[in-house]
């Protein structure tokens, strides 16, 4: 059946990356836009195999441009339900990679994909394969959907006026685990799909934690665990809590262990340092300590720029992905931001101290009254003598810790004080460490004492240069 295709099919071409000098065109990404999105529909409203299009078809487009790009499926069968849009939209990343001489890189509206020269070279001219492709694996891994059909859109106009309505749908997905909390349930869900290119990633999604892909919440675990209990998404008894404030628990533990081959034994959902959660690649957004300020920042895919530690997404993303626990880097999906939890090992809100203005500006109701002012966008600070300026100005929770830091350190420092002996304070003092005349000090074995002196603070009123008397 694959023979169909104008290439070939298989998930041995996953991991293939197409680099700029062998691409032919490149399809939404961050110089463009685009979205993909699985809905439920009624029986009769899916074309079981239907393809449409709205703008240019692949034929029409220049080599080395850049084009916008919507891929929106309607699903249908007796099992299919609304619950199951977020994961078999997750698919699509998978299904998609498994064509030679395509990339598709992220999920929701962050879609970034790249069609090779070779694989135009070998035929593909139009998105109708790419689509019936994708389609059929669908449906061959996933037979809880009976009918599918597609809708590419490459109209620009067409997907900026479509895009509004699926940031709404992306939201309200989102918004179902508010009132759901970690402790309000005793199953978490578990992601491998990413182990593809992150072997030991170990993704734990509960209702507190969304997955950092951004695109599977708790509901979307259940519902896809409930429909393929055998698949790629499935069910962690949490166990018994070891730490509430990280969020470690037993199961979570046991699950880490046997799903990252052993390369972990403990994963915190809550923290940022201590056995943080893995970061694969897909992450929305990444965390980065500084240590300078004991502040953390975080940068999305959508900020090009440095962020004040000197290092933009791309740099700190390749740092971070991976499937390693990377203490320092954290991805996260952006709705984690909203969860009471959110880093609260660590501090949650209070150790945030930078963050580009549109994704500050998105969750901007989530971040408590009391501290959105003091966390700095690229408007208050670019590097880190200017984010310090604004911290201290806006009086971040952070100074308050500086100078305990501090007070601490000199309180440290004159109780390891030497005591000094009376009688070794000479007249002349030497610089410490180096003997003079006047330290020296008959010894039994006549070849004289030296005093060294260590962190003793000494004041001289006078220094007397004598010649020595013959
Ligand atoms: S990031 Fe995690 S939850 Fe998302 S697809 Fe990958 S493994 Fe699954």
């Amino acid at each position: 059946m694959a023979d169909e295709f104008p290439f070939e099919l298989s998930p041995m071409f996953e991991g293939e990356r197409i680099r700029k000098d062998d691409m032919y065109i490149e399809l939404a990404g961050p110089k463009s836009k685009g979205f993909e999105l699985v809905h439920a529909a009624e029986m009769d409203e899916v074309e079981d195999g239907g393809f449409t299009l709205i703008g240019s078809d692949l034929s029409e487009m220049k080599e080395g441009e850049t084009y916008p790009l919507a891929m929106i499926y309607k699903i249908a069968g007796e099992a299919v339900e609304p619950d199951l849009e977020a994961i078999v939209e997750r698919r699509n990343h998978d299904f998609q990679n498994y064509i030679n001489g395509l990339m598709h890189l992220n999920q929701r509206y962050d879609i970034w994909l790249r069609i090779s020269k070779d694989a135009i070279k070998k035929g593909l001219n139009s998105f109708e394969p790419i689509a019936k492709a994708t389609m059929m694996l669908f449906k061959n891994e996933m037979p809880f959907i009976e009918k599918m059909e597609a809708l590419y859109v490459t109209d620009p106009e067409e997907i900026d006026r479509r895009l509004i309505e699926v940031k709404e749908i992306y939201e309200a997905r989102d918004a179902r685990t508010r009132n759901l909390h970690d402790e309000d349930v005793d199953i978490f869900y578990g992601c491998t799909l990413c182990q593809s290119f992150a072997p030991t990633n170990v993704c734990v999604v509960s209702p507190d934690r969304i997955s950092l892909c951004g695109a599977i919440n708790w509901f979307d675990g259940r519902a896809a665990a409930k429909v393929d209990p055998e698949g790629p998404q499935f069910a962690i008894e949490k166990g018994e809590c070891i730490d509430p404030v990280g969020g470690e628990y037993t199961g979570v533990n046991e699950a880490a262990v046997s799903l990252s081959q052993g390369e972990y034994s403990r994963i915190k959902l809550h923290s940022f340092f201590d056995a943080p959660h893995t970061s694969c690649g897909c992450f929305e957004v990444v965390g980065f300590y500084i240590p300078e300020l004991d502040v953390i920042g975080w940068v999305d895919r959508d900020y090009a720029n440095p962020a004040p530690n000197g290092l933009t997404f791309a740099n700190m993303a390749g740092q971070t992905g991976g499937g390693k626990q990377v203490v320092g880097f954290l991805g996260i999906g952006i709705n984690y931001f909203r969860s009471p939890k959110f880093i609260q090992a660590d501090g949650g809100w209070n150790r945030v101290g930078w963050m580009p203005k549109h994704l500050k500006d998105r969750v901007i109701d989530d971040i408590p009254v009391d501290i959105v002012d003091a966390v700095a966008t690229e408007e208050d600070a670019s590097d880190l003598d200017s984010l310090k300026a604004f911290l201290i100005e806006k009086n971040h929770p952070i100074v308050a810790k500086w100078k305990e830091t501090e007070e601490k350190a000199e309180k440290k420092k004159e109780e390891e004080k030497p005591a000094v002996p009376a009688m070794a304070v000479p007249e002349a003092v030497p610089t410490a460490g180096i003997p003079v005349a006047g330290m020296a000090m008959p010894s039994g074995a006549g070849g004289g004492i030296r005093i060294v002196l260590k962190n003793a603070k000494i004041s001289i009123d006078q220094v007397i240069v004598k010649r020595e008397e013959e």
